[in-house]
């Protein structure tokens, strides 16, 4: 498993890898995504590390209510809350995640469709 230390995201939290931040509170960060998937594609994480989902999910904090509520008002921000818009947690090897820091992908400014492949 990789290390907080050798974590991109949470290189990315700390500045040490640039990147576009859209929205950030006391503990969450939401960047853009560097390869694009659609108009608006924006990574939410929390700044603590937690490798996926599962994790976030057991984290008894609040944690992933304030990853959620980041993850809208980047919606609502980038103007597609209204439109629509699909929150993504990829968790695990078989549903694609590659970087084991837990993220939630905002996409939206398009038509997507469904079932995502
Ligand atoms: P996953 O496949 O783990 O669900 O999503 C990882 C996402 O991170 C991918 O969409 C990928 O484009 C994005 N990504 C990978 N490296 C970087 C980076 O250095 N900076 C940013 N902003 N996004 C990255
Ligand atoms: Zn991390």
């Amino acid at each position: 498993m990789v290390s907080e230390a050798d974590c991109l995201f949470c290189k990315i939290v700390a500045g040490e890898i640039p990147a576009k931040i859209v929205h950030e509170t006391d503990r969450t960060l939401a960047f853009r995504d560097v390869n694009p998937q659609a108009p608006t594609h924006v990574l939410v994480v929390p700044k603590d590390h937690y490798p996926d989902a599962a994790a976030l999910a057991a984290a008894d904090d609040g944690l992933a209510d304030d990853v959620l509520k980041a993850a809208h008002a980047v919606a609502e921000q980038e103007g597609v809350a209204a439109s629509g818009y699909r929150l993504v947690f990829n968790t695990g090897a078989e549903a694609g995640q590659t970087v084991p820091h837990v993220h939630g992908h905002v996409l939206g400014g398009r038509g997507l469709t469904w079932p995502p492949g």
